[in-house]
């Protein structure tokens, strides 16, 4: 994963139903996976999305204005990607439960 200047991932696992949509959307533009979702535990699942080594972060589309794929095809928007300054926005908020992530 590429760290592109004053950009920033936000996944948030409370939105996260498991379409895999993100996946199917990084291999249909990138022949790989970048993302991945993992489900944790034996019965109340937790559906974990999960950047993996090959995630380039889409710098490619990035540079051209665009949303990496991952984030524009979630629907629940479980996995955003935006300027710091507005991921930090959304992580100021208050959360009655559950779990995020961001980097
Ligand atoms: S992160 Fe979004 S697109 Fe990916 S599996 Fe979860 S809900 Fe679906
Ligand atoms: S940012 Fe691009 S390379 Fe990384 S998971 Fe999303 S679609 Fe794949």
């Amino acid at each position: 994963m590429l760290n592109i200047p004053g950009k920033q991932f936000y996944v948030n696992l409370d939105r996260c139903t498991n379409c895999r949509a993100c996946e199917l959307a990084c291999h249909e533009e990138n022949g790989f996976r970048g993302v991945r979702v993992l489900t944790v535990g034996p019965r109340k699942c937790l559906f974990v999305p999960i950047f993996t080594e090959e995630c380039t972060s889409c710098k490619h589309l990035v540079d051209r204005g665009l949303e990496p794929p991952c984030a524009a095809t979630c629907f629940t928007k479980a996995i955003r990607f935006g300027d710091k300054a507005e991921i930090a926005k959304i992580l100021e908020k208050p959360r009655l439960y559950g779990t995020a992530y961001s980097y």
